[in-house]
């Protein structure tokens, strides 16, 4: 048995349920609430993942460690506190945060995360990686989510926590995250055999876009079914909910999504000028190429017949000519 384990789990165990308390009854945490009711996020929410908040003061989860009898070095190593900058002691590492525990598989307090209630940087400051937390391994709420997962065969991958939060209160409960990293192997090593299908729904800006086109050739590698969710004018899951409902993020988002050929060949649109001709043929021609990849001659042929019916100057025959040559050459 590994004794600072024990230490650091069962610390983590009653930071969560410090947090989460203060959060609901102090007087410091009326602020925090205040926000959160503002962002949506309901009492059931707010216990379902055990949201809490820490206190804008050095010394309240120290003195609480402190009298449970903690090793407080222990707990500096396992990042609940910092040492002070001229090393005479611990301070509290969180302040002043919203705090979203973080479990491990089985369900263990493993880390958390932490959002500033006002705008400031960083914005979201995690727990160091620790003996109980490597961030390239993890992936947020994956133990709420696993039976839901199993069921529907699919995974549903998002960017943040509160997306993660309120897909599950709009009816996606098979949604997990990673934690502000991008996707690794390793992750997806951990989610082999629960899924077929992995439904990527990240963020609508350049940076969610840029990041789904490159988990794409991950999940294909990793032998996952891979899809797209696409969200408008740069909005976030968490947004898109706000404005337009939580049956529409079902029914058109998630289920809407598209596959990674469809995906690519919409990003692919966004970086081209299609006003002139020029445009148009560079971006039919890059488009071809990308349906050429495609195995199935009756799915290829369903891509060419709408990429002819966007650009009617392209005869359908000449781009399925066009695509056969690409074929060769692959
Ligand atoms: P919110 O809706 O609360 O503003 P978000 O999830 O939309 O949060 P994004 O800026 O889209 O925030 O970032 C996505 C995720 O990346 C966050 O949930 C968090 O895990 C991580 N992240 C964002 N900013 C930081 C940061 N400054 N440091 C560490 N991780 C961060
Ligand atoms: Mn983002
Ligand atoms: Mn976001
Ligand atoms: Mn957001």
């Amino acid at each position: 048995r590994n004794l600072l384990r024990d230490q650091l789990l069962k610390a983590h165990e009653l930071t969560a349920m410090l947090y989460h308390f203060l959060l609901k009854n102090s007087d410091h945490g009326q602020p925090a609430m205040e926000y959160l009711r503002q962002r949506g996020f309901t009492d059931k929410l707010i216990d379902q993942f055990q949201i809490g908040y820490a206190p804008n003061r050095w010394d309240t989860l120290t003195q609480f460690l402190t009298k449970r009898g903690f090793d407080l070095s222990e707990m500096e190593q396992g990042g609940l506190l910092s040492m002070r900058s001229d090393e005479s002691g611990y301070v509290d590492r969180f302040r002043d945060r919203i705090m979203f525990p973080i479990w491990d598989r089985n369900g263990k307090v493993i880390a958390f995360g932490g959002r500033m209630l006002h705008d400031g940087q960083p914005k979201y400051l995690n727990s160091p990686e620790s003996m109980l937390f490597n961030k390239s391994r993890v992936l947020y709420n994956l133990h709420h989510a696993k039976p839901s997962i199993r069921k529907a065969h699919q995974i549903v991958l998002f960017e943040g926590y509160v997306d993660v939060i309120q897909a599950w209160d709009a009816g996606v409960t098979n949604g997990i995250a990673t934690m502000g990293t991008a996707l690794t192997s390793d992750h997806l090593n951990h989610l082999k055999n629960q899924a077929e299908e992995v439904v990527v729904c990240y963020d609508g800006d350049d940076a969610g876009q840029a990041a789904a086109m490159k988990a794409i050739p991950m999940l294909e590698k990793a032998g996952f079914q891979a899809r797209v969710a696409v969200l408008p004018d740069r909005l976030d899951p968490d947004e898109y909910i706000k404005e337009h409902g939580k049956e529409r993020f079902r029914h058109q988002i998630i289920e809407g999504a598209v596959t990674p050929t469809k995906f690519k060949l919409i990003y692919l649109k966004k970086s081209h000028i299609l006003l002139e001709d020029s445009g148009k043929q560079r971006y039919v021609s890059e488009a071809t190429k990308l349906i050429a990849e495609i195995q199935s001659p009756t799915e290829r042929e369903v891509y060419l017949k709408e990429l002819a019916q966007q650009f009617p100057i392209f005869d359908y025959e000449t781009l399925k000519q066009e695509c056969n040559e690409f074929r060769i050459t692959l």
